[in-house]
């Protein structure tokens, strides 16, 4: 059996020291005054070059990323790895817009393909189209405007760097996952990575579209992908997740008067994620499953879903999915009980990091004074460690 609540065991890789440091850590960012006030300092003293970097290195980056360049991951992989733990080496450099920092970004991709092949403790590899691609220019296909001569150039340089991206991980036999992203650059996305679906996941699954089942309509997506791939006689690679953009989702539907994509309930989109699992289990022999969540029940539903079909902890189409320095009771608790399970490993330069951090510590503040449940969990294991 299965279990989230054994702390000894999600907190095994953490020595005492570990331990605290993480404790201060999210103790600290469950004020939300010093959030927003660490948020403020941080991007100043970013631009005005304080030598704050030690600092963030040794706290709340060391926390959520792996380190500042592939290299420097090594130590994470590996301790991941003595756990059954894989790592998805995540580059999370944003808002960059030069085609230069396209080419730089699909190269980086590229570079963790190669450093994944043969290396089982890296199972499977990630991107964002919009680290290769023009936000504006990805709205502008995904509404099926008609592009002028200039960027329909600028769309096919787009295309050759998915799927060069694509094609390593099919050669080198690595999957990649394509993250989802704000449907109003979504279709663009779903349209390349059902094309790079058709070409590579001919006899196993590679490439892995993402499926966000906060929207309405993600469900019955998933459902018409599946239907393609069979009529394209290729396999379906879907990762699911809730997804990240509500806020801006729903302002965007306000501000320009559409409805919104979102479901109104969270219940609803936990509804339709458990759906999908199911769905997605009942075709388990032509889909592969990336299962990227926080929420216990829905990882528990999905263990549960297994042993329903008498399917192998273990079968290669089916992996658990958190993010580095999140959820470890469900990660190390699953990975314990033989299930596959990889962590998004987030790496780049510090400076270039921020945003993503930034997120994490908001996630992790504290609404109405409760203690959320990071800090609750490692409250727990050190009062266990405490009276063993
Ligand atoms: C490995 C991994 C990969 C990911 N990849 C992506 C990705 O490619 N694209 C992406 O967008 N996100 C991605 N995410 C983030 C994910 O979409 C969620 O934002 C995050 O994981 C929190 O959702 P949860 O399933 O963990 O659980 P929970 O904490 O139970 O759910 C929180 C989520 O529920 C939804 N929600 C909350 N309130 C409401 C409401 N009132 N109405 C409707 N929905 C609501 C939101 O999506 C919110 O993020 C990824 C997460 C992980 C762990």
């Amino acid at each position: 059996m299965v279990s989230f609540d054994n702390t000894q065991i999600a907190f095994s890789s953490k020595n005492s020291a570990d331990l605290k440091r993480s404790y201060w850590l999210f103790k600290m960012v469950s004020n939300p005054a010093l959030v927003n006030m660490g948020k403020s300092l941080t991007t100043f003293a970013i631009k005005t070059h304080l030598p704050i970097k030690g600092i963030i290195k040794a706290t709340i980056f060391k926390q959520f990323c792996g380190g500042e360049d592939i290299k420097e991951c090594d130590k994470t992989i590996g301790l991941l790895g003595k756990f059954n733990i894989g790592t998805i080496l995540d580059y999370s450099v944003e808002g960059k817009e030069s085609e230069s920092d396209f080419d730089a970004c699909m190269n980086e991709t590229i570079a963790t393909i190669e450093k994944a092949k043969g290396n089982k403790h890296i199972p499977f590899c990630v991107f964002k189209v919009t680290g290769l691609a023009r936000h504006e220019l990805l709205e502008k296909v995904s509404a099926k405007q008609t592009l002028n001569a200039g960027e329909i150039k600028e769309f096919e340089r787009v295309h050759v760097r998915v799927n060069n991206i694509c094609k390593t991980a099919n050669s080198n036999n690595v999957p990649i996952l394509i993250d989802a992203e704000e449907s109003s650059t979504q279709q663009a996305m779903d349209d390349l990575a059902n094309e790079m679906m058709g070409l590579y996941n001919r006899t196993k699954v590679i490439v892995y579209n993402t499926y966000q089942l906060y929207r309405k309509d993600r469900l019955s997506y998933l459902q018409e992908s599946f239907a393609l791939a069979e009529k394209g006689n290729h396999m379906l690679g879907a990762k699911l997740v809730r997804g990240a953009y509500m806020e801006k989702e729903r302002k965007r539907a306000a501000a320009m008067n559409y409805p919104s994509p979102i479901h109104d309930k969270k219940e609803d989109a936990d509804e339709d994620y458990n759906k999908a699992l199911r769905f997605c289990i009942d075709h388990i022999d032509k889909i592969g499953i990336c299962a990227g969540t926080h929420n216990e029940k829905s990882s528990m539903y999905l263990v549960e879903l297994m042993k329903e079909k008498n399917i192998a902890p273990s079968h290669p189409h089916i992996y658990f999915s958190q993010l580095l320095g999140m959820s470890d009771h469900i990660s190390y608790n699953l990975a314990e009980a033989g299930y596959n399970v990889a962590k998004y490993v987030p790496y780049g330069p510090v400076k270039e990091v921020l945003p993503y951090l930034i997120r994490r510590a908001q996630e992790n503040t504290s609404v109405k004074g409760q203690t959320g449940r990071e800090l609750s969990l490692i409250i727990k294991e050190k009062e266990r460690r405490k009276n063993k």
